[in-house]
Parts: C-alpha cells; sequence; structure tokens
C-alpha cells in the first residue's frame, strides 16, 4: 500500500513538472524519464506474476504496485477460497468413499469394458480384488466363474446373478449390475450365504415334514381302504385297528413336536420363575421308570437342592426328551442313570445310559430336526426325529449347553450345563 502511494506521488510529481515546464525539451526529458518509471514498474508487477502463475501456491507476500497490489489481493482472495473449496469437497469424497468402504454391500466401479475403477473393501474380501494391483484389470479377469463371464457376456442385466463361491467355504453372492453416469457400470455385491441356507433349510423342514406325516398317512388310508372292501374277522379287525391307533399316534407325536419346536423357536421366552429341580428330576426319574417297563436299571444320582430359574414346561420338555432316548436306544438290561449336580460354575442335569451309542460322526448332526442314525429304529421305538432339536433350543433360551458323549456299542451321556447365574435357592 505504500508502495502504491509512493508511485501515485510519483506520478503527481511527473505531472505537476510537465505542466509547468510546459513543451521544452525539459518537459519531455521528464516526461520520458516518467514513462521509463511507470513501464519499468508495470513490468516488475508483470514478471512477479508471470512468474507466479508457473507455479501458483497460495501465497500472501505477492505484493504490487499500484493498481497491481488490488489485482495481486484479489488474486489472493479467489485462490483462497477456491482452495477451501477444494479442501472441503476433498473432505466429503474422503468421507462418501469412507462411507462406501463400510458398507456391508461390495460396491465395484466398472468402465464400459467392464474394467475396474474402485472397489471397497468388502468387494476386496468378497471377490478376491487386490486393489493396489488390480485396478484397470478386466473383471471377468479376476472373477473368473464361467456363469459370471456369462452373464457379461450376454449383457442383459434385468436379474442378478447368484454364485457359488466356495475357496474357503461356500459363500453364496447375488451380483447386481447396474449402468450409472455414461457407459459406467456399478457391480453391488450381497451376501446371501445366511438367507440361501435358511431358504434350504426351511425348504427341507418342509419336504421331511411332508415326507413323516405322508408314511403313517399311506398306511393309514391303506388299512382303511381295507376295512371298507375286506370282510374280516372280529380279530383281524381289532389287529387293524390297533395298527390304525399307532399310526395316528404317531402322527400325533410329530405334531405335537412340530407345534413344541415352534412355540420355543417363535414365542419369546416365557417369565424366569425359579424350578424346584428337586422334584422335577424326580419326576423325570418316574416317567423313566414308566417308560422302561422294568426293562432297565434306572438309577437317580441328584444332590437333591436347588432351584433352576427357568420356564418349567421349556425345562421338562427338554430334560424328558433325554430321558425317552436313554430308554428308547438302550436295549433291556441296560443301566441309566439321571444324575443332577451343583457346582460353583451352575448346574448339571446329565443322562447317562449303556445303551447303543452313536457313531461319532453322527453327533454334531444329532440336533438337527428329522436327523436320526437309524431313520428305522428311531420310528420303531416311537421317536419323531425331533426330540434333541427341541433339546437345543429350550436349553438355547436358558443359556444353557449340551454336551453329547457316545461310543458306539458302550452307551452314552447327554450333559446340559446350566450356568451359575441360573441357579437360586441354595
Ligand atoms: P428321535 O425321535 O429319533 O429319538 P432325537 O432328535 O431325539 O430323535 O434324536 C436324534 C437321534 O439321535 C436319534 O434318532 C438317535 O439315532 C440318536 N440318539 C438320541 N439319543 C440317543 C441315545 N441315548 N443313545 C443312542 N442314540 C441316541
Amino acid at each position: 500500500m505504500q508502495r502504491a502511494l509512493a508511485y501515485g506521488a510519483f506520478t503527481a510529481v511527473i505531472a505537476f513538472l510537465l505542466g509547468y515546464f510546459g513543451e521544452t525539451w525539459m518537459g519531455w526529458v521528464l516526461f520520458y524519464i516518467g514513462l521509463s518509471v511507470h513501464l519499468a514498474m508495470h513490468y516488475r508487477n508483470f514478471s512477479r506474476l508471470e512468474r507466479w502463475s508457473h507455479k501458483p501456491v497460495l501465497d500472501a507476500s505477492l505484493e504490487g504496485d499500484g493498481e497491481w497490489d488490488a489485482v495481486f489481493r484479489r488474486l489472493y482472495r479467489h485462490e483462497k477460497e477456491l482452495l477451501e473449496k477444494i479442501e472441503h469437497r476433498e473432505r466429503d469424497i474422503a468421507r462418501l468413499i469412507a462411507a462406501v468402504h463400510a458398507m456391508n454391500d461390495g460396491i465395484v466401479l466398472l468402465d464400459g469394458e467392464f474394467r475396474i475403477q474402485f472397489c471397497n473393501k468388502t468387494a476386496e474380501r468378497q471377490l478376491d480384488i487386490d486393489s493396489s494391483t488390480d485396478r484397470g484389470a478386466a473383471i471377468a479377469n479376476i472373477v473368473r466363474q464361467p456363469r459370471f463371464i456369462d452373464y457379461l457376456g450376454k449383457g442383459d442385466f434385468t436379474r442378478p446373478l447368484v454364485l457359488r463361491l466356495d475357496r474357503y467355504f461356500e459363500r453364496v453372492l447375488s451380483l447386481y449390475l447396474i449402468a450409472y453416469a455414461e457407459d459406467h457400470w456399478l457391480l453391488q455385491v450381497k451376501d446371501i450365504t445366511q438367507t440361501d441356507r435358511l431358504d434350504s433349510m426351511r425348504r427341507d423342514f418342509v419336504a421331511n415334514v411332508s415326507h413323516e406325516l405322508r408314511t403313517p398317512l399311506t398306511v393309514l388310508s391303506g388299512f382303511v381302504e381295507t376295512l371298507q372292501e375286506i370282510e374280516l374277522d372280529a380279530d383281524s379287525r381289532r389287529h387293524y385297528l390297533q395298527l390304525m391307533g399307532e399310526q395316528s399316534q404317531r402322527m400325533q407325536s410329530i405334531v405335537q413336536d412340530l407345534l413344541t419346536l415352534s412355540s420355543i423357536e417363535s414365542a419369546p421366552p416365557p417369565e424366569d420363575q425359579p424350578v424346584d429341580m428337586a422334584s422335577l428330576v424326580d419326576k423325570l426319574y418316574r416317567d423313566a421308570v414308566a417308560l422302561s417297563a422294568g426293562r432297565h436299571d434306572i438309577r437317580l444320582d441328584s444332590d437333591g437342592q436347588g432351584d433352576l430359574l427357568g420356564a418349567e414346561s421349556e425345562l421338562v420338555s427338554a430334560l424328558a426328551n433325554l430321558v425317552a432316548n436313554a430308554v428308547r436306544y438302550t436295549p433291556a438290561g441296560g443301566t441309566i442313570t439321571l444324575i443332577w449336580k451343583i457346582s460353583a460354575e451352575g448346574a448339571e442335569f446329565a443322562v447317562q445310559d449303556t445303551g447303543i451309542g452313536i457313531d461319532p460322526k453322527h453327533i454334531p448332526r444329532l440336533t438337527e430336526r428329522f436327523y436320526r442314525v437309524d431313520r428305522g429304529r428311531s420310528r420303531d421305538a416311537g421317536g419323531t426325529g425331533l426330540g434333541l432339536a427341541i433339546v437345543k433350543h429350550s436349553l438355547n433360551r436358558h443359556q444353557a449347553t449340551l454336551e453329547i458323549t457316545s461310543k458306539p456299542g458302550e452307551g452314552s451321556r447327554f450333559a446340559t450345563r446350566f450356568p451359575a447365574s441360573r441357579v437360586t435357592g441354595l
């Protein structure tokens, strides 16, 4: 600013002297001196601007003379505003990219030739893309699934493509290609492994239920036809009716177990109440004796103390199933022991038998619905294949665990363990 004033004053003095000396040689000399000084000043400022324009960094020290100073200041202000805007935008873009990386769905941006331009972290994991090396690579060279390559080739993206990958464990991905901007594609990848598993479980379940009910129903309708068409004597008639009764009893058990399972699975857990375990275990023991009808040696090894906080009906369903299984799968003459113990870690109810035992390969699957080691044996013994599924769900609702140890031909032990927080009344 001071320099601007100095140049202004200098110009005013020259103008004054020019007027004073008039059009004499002295006047012309002064005029040229003034003009040269002026031109030199403009040249100096122009050179500064020229130098700055090669590397326009924000520089508050860029000062000019006269009007140049105002121009430099305006330039400085514009540049500062511009840089602030850019910084703002960069922060927005960084936040946007962080949000895209945080998404549960995989996102891959592709150009018109399906080459990778950007890929979020989820897509890196899902499709094994390495962003540092795969940028610019054709996606078909990275996801080398023939069905995916076919999908890209056909160009019909109205429906998503479902891919099954089994690199580490089976994963099911649903891929959507969405056109965006001009000639660009957004590949959205959803991991539907869980929903696919649930879907197939639901399908299997419906198929299993239909199959389980169809068998006794077929037998039953066969007997009905026989009774309708053939004249039978009283004994045969009684025999047929007894068989029909068994089949309808079987259907009733299946439906009853299905209802129990569905109520345990879907209804909210009932209020916890203290359940008197001494009398419950005693009742289970008497049920076992009744079920066994003298075929087994039934023993009770009980602490006889302590209540369990929980839903009594669900606890009864779970524990009674273990007792019924022990009776069902222990040949006559075997021993079945009901154990109830309380320790500092919690409480344990176990059923130990000297029955047929289970091959270790079946143990992890025993709590699946309708899973049986020997289908015929289970049916003959009146099993529905749902007992251990009911046990598992009901124990889950009490934060309890089930441990199965067994040796084929020697016997099994089904132990349920409840956390100490559920034990009261000591
Ligand atoms: P089921 O109604 O067939 O008994 P569960 O779900 O209760 O169905 O049991 C699943 C399978 O586990 C049974 O079919 C049987 O093969 C096996 N199992 C269960 N308990 C025992 C046991 N105590 N001893 C031997 N096998 C058992």
